[in-house]
């Protein structure tokens, strides 16, 4: 029963040199897939939704999408970490529109 050790291998599978590992925070409007991303791996500028100011390149951030959504990892969107983490007081109304 050989097969009993692969199993694993698929469900982590790495998405790509760029991403840490995942996890899932709850938060009051969902789950949310969560990941950090730290200042080597970010290249490339990115819109915080948090503060709509620009997640400069070099700064490590938070990448979140929601657990629930079936296209979420499309739907990803790039956050200074201080502002993921006051997210819950924002609410979820900066998503709007999109
Ligand atoms: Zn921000």
């Amino acid at each position: 029963m050989a097969r009993k050790n692969r199993r694993r291998d698929d469900e982590v599978r790495p998405l790509g040199p760029g991403y840490a590992s995942r996890t899932v925070e709850s938060h009051p409007d969902g789950d949310w897939v969560v990941q950090r991303i730290s200042g080597q791996r970010a290249v490339k500028e990115y819109r915080c939704p948090g503060c709509d100011q620009v997640v400069a390149p070099g700064t490590p951030h938070v990448v979140a999408y929601r657990d629930d959504d079936p296209a979420g990892s499309e739907h990803r969107r790039h956050w200074h970490s201080p502002c993921w983490a006051a997210r819950d007081r924002r609410g979820p109304r900066t998503w709007r529109g999109r």
